[in-house]
């Protein structure tokens, strides 16, 4: 069965602080200005990107290298708001008196400082200082070289009132304007003339998307002074499209583009950079997620807006498992659910055959079902295994040291099965377990045992009966005569203790210690106080080591291990000279 469906998704547009509308765009294109800020990133950067996002502005930065790790944060956010980002060198030497390593150093340095922000591979413009190159410097350089049209002469007037006049007067549609962001009358000059020639009709963009947009290349190696109309505009970015399907029962992501424009995209909430997906084609995904994208010509300056899309799926709820004498039935609460099953031991898919009504199973039946519904994702299969002797788990399978043991414990009632089919086959046993277990297993069934002197178990707890005849028959001492412990886990050889105890109190003769542990690799972790119960256990053949020749005294007992000591207890005591009870 397949099913293709769109979900209403929350989409959330990401608009960075649009305060202004942008200006409809003029029959023969919008006029349009690049604004490059210059030497920093200092100070007054901050201060600028905050009045930049206030008025929904592009511009380029030429940063110093040197500046970049030190303004690490700054410099992500001017790339992540849209802004350019751009090479100006490393510490702003005049180029034309530095030698050839000199000068490809510090252009590589500044790159390789922007990557660490940016990713790496991303392209980059590059602005030198003082505009000072010639054509050798250019050759070595490797990428467009951006000079300026209009200059503010900020770094001289340094006053708002001339910054500003100097932008209202000259710029020109398609110019290139040169500013500092180390200065704050540069700063505040700019914002105060960027609100006037908004008035004016002016769109500002980055240094790429001034060239993109009239159809002009930048070509490496060479100066770009500004870009006048020439009747071309190609217009902004628009956002990618993003679309969402479940398509049996597997969430997918689809999403387009404008002609020629990449998407690059994030599944963690990050924002894309030139390290991130690179969308080709249709791909799944895992719900619930929040999936980030634009739509770039270069990244780093010439990119949409981003698309933030928060994708939870709901999933079927994963069916039930029920088995009463053998007969399965499956069941789940999600409405119009199709649940699919085996029994054969494959995971349960969709594809699987579909459950109609109860089944009567084979005992070793291994049991795998799934749902699914409209508009929903498969859950996870639920599995299980009915053993041999009719008892269903989900955690313990064939093929284990403990299965048949554990089978034969839960079918005996000597242990839980416990619940929902979970054994908890490696959980601990406490020593309130224990006791309790072994009280169980020995079927107690004598009045006037006096009450055990513990503190820390009530005398209206369902151990207290086990524990005062654990107590009266010296099973048990507890510490120092008033504490049990009875959450604590019980150890490999406190347990022994107990069961020693348990077979003398049984008359059970067992046979004779001869003092020597040394088979165990870690005998010497053994308590010398435990040692004689531990010998009684490992001859008897009720504690084993493990496959690797230690006892391991002092790990906890855990229900798999517990589950085999009571069969063994059950298969050996009979079998042990001495009276019966
Ligand atoms: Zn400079």
């Amino acid at each position: 069965m397949k099913r293709i469906l769109s979900l209403v998704l929350m989409v959330v547009l990401l608009l960075s602080g649009f305060s202004l509308v942008p200006p409809a765009r003029a029959a023969e294109g919008q006029k349009l200005l690049a604004i490059t800020f210059d030497d920093g990133p200092g100070g007054y950067t901050e201060w600028l990107l905050d009045g930049l996002k206030d008025r929904g502005v592009k511009v380029t930065f030429f940063m110093i290298g040197n500046r970049v790790e030190g303004y690490a944060d700054l410099v992500e956010r001017a790339y992540r708001e849209g802004h350019q980002v751009a090479n100006h060198s490393w510490s702003h030497p005049e180029l034309t008196t530095q030698s050839d390593s000199t000068v490809t150093q510090q252009v590589t340095q500044t790159r390789q400082a922007l990557d660490a922000i940016c990713g790496s591979g991303t392209t980059y413009l590059f602005r030198a200082p003082y505009g000072s190159t010639n054509e050798h410097i250019r050759s070595l350089i490797g990428m467009p070289l951006i000079q300026w049209n209009l200059d503010t002469r900020d770094w001289e007037s340094r006053d708002t009132t001339a910054v500003k006049n100097m932008m209202l007067n000259y710029a020109q549609d398609g110019s290139i304007i040169l500013l500092h962001d180390i200065h704050a009358t540069s700063v505040s000059g700019a914002l105060e003339a960027i609100d006037e020639l908004l008035l004016q009709g002016y769109e500002f963009v980055t240094v790429n998307e001034l060239f993109r947009r009239r159809g002009v290349a930048l070509t490496e190696g060479e100066l770009h002074y500004s870009c006048p109309p020439n009747g071309t505009d190609l217009g902004p970015i628009t956002a990618p499209v993003m679309t969402s399907a479940v398509t049996d029962g597997q969430l997918y992501i689809t999403m387009s583009a404008q002609e020629g424009a990449e998407i690059y995209y994030t599944t963690d909430g990050s924002f894309p950079n030139q390290e991130s997906h690179h969308y080709t084609g249709t791909f799944p995904i895992e719900s619930p997620c929040t999936i980030t994208a634009v739509a770039a010509y270069n990244l780093n300056g010439s990119r949409s807006e981003p698309v933030v899309q928060t994708i939870d799926t709901p999933t079927a709820q994963s069916p039930v498992i029920r088995i009463d004498d053998g007969v399965l039935s499956l069941s789940t609460t999600t409405p119009q659910a199709t649940i699919h099953y085996t029994l054969d031991g494959n995971r349960a898919t969709i594809h699987s055959p579909e459950y109609t009504g109860p089944i009567t199973l084979r005992s070793g039946a291994l049991i795998s079902a799934t749902a699914i519904a409209e508009g929903h994702l498969a859950c996870s299969p639920v599995n299980g295994y009915y053993t041999k002797r009719g008892n269903f788990f989900r955690d313990v399978y064939p093929g284990r040291w403990y299965t048949d043991a554990v089978d034969l414990a839960v079918a005996g009632k000597f242990l839980s099965g416990g619940s929902d089919g979970f054994f908890s086959p490696c959980a601990p046993v406490t020593r309130g377990e224990a006791v309790k277990l072994l009280y169980d297993y020995a079927q107690i069934q004598r009045d006037g045992i006096p009450p055990a002197p513990f503190t820390d178990v009530p005398q209206d707890s369902s151990l207290f009966p086990a524990l005062s005849w654990a107590y009266d028959t010296g099973l048990v001492t507890g510490y120092g005569g008033e504490l049990f412990l009875p959450n604590h886990p019980i150890s490999r050889q406190e347990l022994a203790q107990i069961l020693s105890r348990y077979l003398a109190y049984r008359s059970k003769i067992l046979p004779e210690r001869s003092g020597d542990l040394s088979r165990f690799a870690d005998a010497g972790e053994i308590s010398p106080w435990a040692a004689p119960y531990v010998e009684d256990m490992v001859s008897t053949g009720i504690l084993l080591g493990d496959e690797l020749g230690g006892f391991q005294p002092k790990y906890a007992v855990t229900r798999a291990q517990m589950a085999t000591i009571l069969i063994r207890l059950e298969t050996i005591e009979p079998t042990l000279p001495g009276a019966e009870l």
